[in-house]
C-alpha cells in the first residue's frame, strides 16, 4: 500500500543511504519508508549502487569507516525487513517510532500550544535539532511562520494543507529557512504529524511578533 504523495528528495535518500544524515532527519525518513514502497525500492537501489562503488574503493582508512556504516546500515536493514515479514501486534505507531512512544500516543505529556494544537517533545539531535510530535484539532490552524532553520515533517494520522497543497499520512515535506506557511488540519480528524525543526520558528503578523522572543527563549 502507498499512501504517500510526498516523497524525500533523491539527494536525502542518497544520504540516509550513506548513514550520513542527522538521527532526527533519518528518524523521517524512516517513517517514511515504512508508508512508502517506491521510496523502500528506490533505496535498495542506492544500497546497491553504493556497496558497488564502495567494492572499488582503494583500502584507506576513511574508506573502510565509510563501508564500515554502510555496512552497519545494510545489516540493520536486512534486520527491518525481517522484522516486516513477523510485524509487531496491532500498533498505529511507526515501528522506528516505539523506542519513544510505548503503546498509545494519549498516553504522551502533551503540552498546549494554542487553542488549536497540542506539542509533544520526543528528543533532542545532537546538531540542536528538536523532534516532536504534534496534534492539531480538526480544522484547527498553526499560526503562520517562517523558520530559522529547516523543518522536517511526516504526517502521521490526518491530514493538512497549507498554501502550497494538501498532505495525507505518510508524506514527507521539508520546508527551508525562507518557506513561509500556516498548516490547517482537515475538518473531518485530527491531524498527528512528527516535526523535526532545526532552529526555532519564526511566527509573523503583528501580534505574533510579540511571542518570538518567548518562543526563542524556549528553544534555547
Ligand atoms: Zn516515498
Amino acid at each position: 500500500m502507498n499512501n504517500a504523495n510526498k516523497h524525500p528528495e533523491d539527494e536525502l535518500l542518497a544520504a540516509y543511504s550513506a548513514a550520513s544524515l542527522p538521527l532526527s532527519q533519518a528518524l523521517c525518513i524512516s517513517i517514511h519508508l515504512e508508508r512508502c514502497p517506491d521510496c523502500g525500492r528506490k533505496l535498495q537501489r542506492l544500497n546497491r549502487v553504493g556497496s558497488e562503488l564502495m567494492q572499488q574503493l582503494k583500502p584507506a582508512p576513511a574508506a573502510d569507516e565509510l563501508k564500515n556504516r554502510l555496512l552497519d546500515r545494510l545489516d540493520s536493514l536486512s534486520e527491518e525487513n525481517s522484522e516486516q515479514a513477523h510485524p509487531l501486534p496491532d500498533s498505529t505507531v511507526p515501528r522506528c517510532l516505539q523506542q519513544f512512544v510505548h503503546g498509545n500516543y494519549d498516553d504522551l505529556p502533551w503540552r498546549r500550544v494554542s487553542a488549536d494544537i497540542r506539542s509533544v517533545e520526543l528528543c533532542r539531535d545532537s546538531n540542536g535539532a528538536r523532534v516532536e510530535l504534534l496534534k492539531i484539532k480538526p480544522g484547527g490552524s498553526a499560526i503562520t511562520h517562517t523558520h530559522l532553520g529547516d523543518e522536517y515533517t511526516v504526517i502521521l494520522e490526518g491530514s493538512f494543507s497549507d498554501e502550497a497543497g494538501l498532505y495525507g499520512e505518510g508524506d514527507f515535506l521539508l520546508r527551508g529557512k525562507h518557506d513561509k506557511h500556516t498548516p490547517v488540519a482537515s475538518l473531518h480528524r485530527e491531524c498527528l504529524c512528527l516535526a523535526v525543526t532545526e532552529g526555532p520558528i519564526q511566527f509573523t503578523g503583528f501580534f505574533s511578533r510579540l511571542m518570538n522572543p518567548f518562543i526563542r527563549r524556549s528553544y534555547a
